[in-house]
């Protein structure tokens, strides 16, 4: 069987978007590069609304954690770190190592943190910056970043920074008006990319943070040394990675060609339907209704299945999934749902699962889900 990657990132990475990490390298200095670089790093601020600045560098999503905490924080400073699963808690051993004094507000694994606790919390000390995790890919679970920056706004020269990593292109960010001040994101996910680029929105207040800095003892990732690249890609600091800038900018093509707002609704249709399907096929949902992110399902299995023996059928079978993370280790596989996937590879996983259930001894009368899957999806 054709293998196809449903885990939560990488996602399959649509043909089009291969062929341009299958183009011959040119030199950074190509004049047509610098363009295609040029209008990435344009659409990209138009798109998510932000008159600051954004950074697309090689690099990966924990390193773009790094940027964010490295440009608008010193040793020493406070931090609150709000988690809801385990690319919060990255958070705190990051902020830790910088010398930054770090309080968590965790929620129980599958469900948000109140927005009541983190009122207090801010009005109990000053913070320099707080970190949410927009969409925690070990839980599911989406925050509520628009409340939790109007609460934040209150609070002055408290920085709002949100990861989302597994969440931007395809749950609603607006940099500016939800009062983001850096947003940063990977783009092996919902931008449907390979892994190794890092993208990292800073808005007005956050640039404006990097400058009361002064020196910072990072370097790679220092907004200072990449801000005059950003304006003109001609410049050279460190080495882009030209084969997947060019990715990034089809996928941006393919956003623009569908439209941001769409794409959001595509995916919210999408992952009501995926998460119906799989709840009528006895599977639960770790992620609490009401705070069920649109990128991917954390699926909890029916008494007696082991999570071994089924992601091999399943693979086996034709779809990956990814298992679960920290106390949900055999206990769960996550479903990815994001990015360029269509109907037929939704279809499929549903398909397949049936098909691995029905090989492990759990019998569901097949096509059970899938009828559910395509009622959800023609709504
Ligand atoms: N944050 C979140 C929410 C993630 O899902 C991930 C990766 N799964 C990361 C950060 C880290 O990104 P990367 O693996 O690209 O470094």
């Amino acid at each position: 069987n054709k293998k196809l990657v449903m885990i939560p990132g990488p996602t399959p990475v649509v043909r089009s978007i291969q062929d341009q990490m299958g183009r011959e390298t040119v030199a950074f200095g190509d004049p047509a590069f610098v363009k295609d670089y040029k209008e990435l790093i344009d659409d990209l601020k138009l798109l998510w609304k932000t008159e600051g600045e954004v950074f697309v560098i090689a690099g990966t999503g924990t390193l773009a954690m790094e940027m964010a905490i490295a440009n608008t924080t010193k040793a020493g400073d406070n931090v609150l770190i709000i988690s809801q699963g385990f690319f919060g808690d990255r958070f705190i051993d990051l902020c830790q190592r910088k010398g930054l004094k770090v309080d968590v507000l965790a929620s129980e694994w599958g469900d948000v943190v109140p927005l009541a606790e983190i009122e207090a919390k801010l009005k109990e000390k000053k913070y320099s910056v707080v970190t949410v995790t927009h969409v925690d890919t070990a839980t599911g679970v989406v925050a509520p970043i628009e409340e939790i920056g109007k609460l934040i706004r209150g609070f002055k020269d408290t920085l709002y920074i949100v990861d989302g990593v597994c969440a931007t292109a395809a749950e609603p960010e607006y940099v500016d008006e939800m009062g983001i001040d850096v947003l940063l994101t990977g783009s092996q996910k919902a931008f449907g990319v390979a892994p190794g680029i890092a993208v990292v929105w800073a808005g007005p207040r956050a640039m404006e943070r990097r400058k009361s800095l002064g020196t910072i003892p990072e370097f790679y990732i220092d907004f200072d040394k990449w801000l005059p690249i950003m304006k003109d890609p001609s410049k050279y600091f460190a080495t882009p990675a030209v084969n997947l800038i060019w990715a990034m900018k089809e996928a941006v093509q393919i956003i623009k060609e569908e439209g941001l707002e769409k794409r959001y609704l595509r995916h919210k249709k999408n992952a009501k339907a995926v998460q119906s399907a799989l709840l009528a096929l006895g599977f639960k949902i770790l992620a609490k209704e009401g705070c069920r992110a649109v990128s991917l399902s954390n699926v909890i299995y029916p008494e007696g299945i082991n999570d071994l023996e089924f992601r091999k059928i399943l693979a086996e079978e034709g779809i990956v999934v990814a298992g679960g993370l920290g106390p949900y280790a055999g206990k769960l596989f996550r479903l990815g749902h994001m990015g360029n996937i269509d109907t037929h590879d939704l279809v499929s996983a549903i398909a397949t699962i049936e098909r691995a259930l029905y090989r492990v001894g759990y019998h569901v009368e097949l096509g059970k889900g899938v009828g559910v899957l395509m009622k959800g999806l023609l709504d």
